[in-house]
């Protein structure tokens, strides 16, 4: 049986998998990784990965290939790792040194990039050649497939849509110093921002840490807006109309017929409803396969994308 070997390098953790050539998972393990530079980032998946050989093991034989999806800008021709973000920056050929060191063809790209890969090959992609897939988790980035390619740009940096602005003013001030992007108010950690700032104008019973590095629970916070708690449901519209808008901004640029929603934030549903509620229909007429969440196990699309970049689709 052929099969290609996946690793999904998240924020907190890494999933080692073994997918066969139609993005089946056969086999899993996960493993905390921690907060990391690009270094340590490389020491966690060799000892994960010996871990996995030793106490998981090949479905059959050696993988024909291995795949990684890793944060931030990646060379996926030349197989380098060329930073996380502007502060961690530290190239690496990681293709070459896992080739090295496990014998095992390897083949690397970003994450949401890698996610997109998957849509293409295994998802929604096999009804569309003109798509976007926005990833929406703890951050916010978009993939974009036209005419059946990938957008990659002139630095691997295309797709980084979380920094941009869509008509919801906040007042929080982004990592990469403008105001109010669309991470900062509908990804995770937007959530987490928008509630301490908000905090003082609405009564709440979402749990706030005193630790800023301890985000606000997002099942919490949708449990709560349902429940009408009047924090939650500012937080979740604010989210869902920053998404609308997103998605309607993004459609006038590359003119989709499908748009693809994936990731942690979105993948109960409970968002995707409200989001839908402020669609204009105009805007998105030519959208013909909707705006949609992805058929792909959100959870595991990660893996599946780099038992795509293994493949090298
Ligand atoms: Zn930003």
């Amino acid at each position: 049986m052929e099969t290609y070997l996946g690793i999904d390098l998240g924020g907190t953790k890494l999933l080692i998998g073994e997918v066969d050539s139609s993005g089946n998972i056969l086999k899993y393990k996960k493993y905390d990784s921690g907060y990391f530079n690009q270094q340590s980032a490389l020491d966690i998946i060799k000892t994960s990965l010996d871990n996995y050989i030793q106490t998981v093991g090949w479905t059959d034989k050696k993988p024909l290939g291995m795949g990684v999806g890793l944060i931030g800008r990646v060379d996926p021709e030349k197989g380098i790792w060329l930073q996380i973000d502007p502060s961690r920056t530290q190239p690496i050929p990681l293709a070459q040194e896992l080739f090295d060191l496990y014998g095992i063809p390897c083949h690397i790209d970003n994450d949401v990039k890698s996610a997109t890969r998957a849509e293409r090959h295994f998802g929604f992609g096999q009804l569309s050649r003109n798509f976007i897939y926005i990833n929406v988790g703890t951050g916010i980035a978009a993939g974009f497939v036209i005419n059946g390619r990938q957008i990659r740009g002139s630095h691997f940096n295309a797709g980084e849509v979380g920094h941009t602005q869509v008509g919801v003013n906040i007042g929080v001030r982004c990592g990469c110093g403008r105001m109010d992007c669309v991470e900062q108010i509908a990804a995770g950690i937007g959530f987490d921002s928008c509630a301490r700032l908000l905090k003082p104008r609405f009564e709440t019973n979402l749990f706030i840490s005193e630790n800023p590095g301890e985000r606000v629970n997002i099942k919490e916070v949708f449990d709560l807006s349902k429940k009408g708690d009047p924090l939650c449901v500012e937080l979740v519209e604010n989210a869902s109309l920053a998404l609308a808008n997103l998605i309607m901004n993004l459609v006038r640029v590359s003119d989709p017929d499908t748009v693809v929603l994936g990731g942690g934030l979105v993948s109960d549903g409970y968002i995707h409803t409200k989001i839908l509620e402020k669609l204009n229909a105009n805007t998105i007429r030519f959208v013909k396969n909707g705006v949609v969440i992805t058929k792909l196990n959100p959870d595991f699309i990660g893996l599946i994308g780099a038992g795509a970049v293994a493949m090298n689709v």
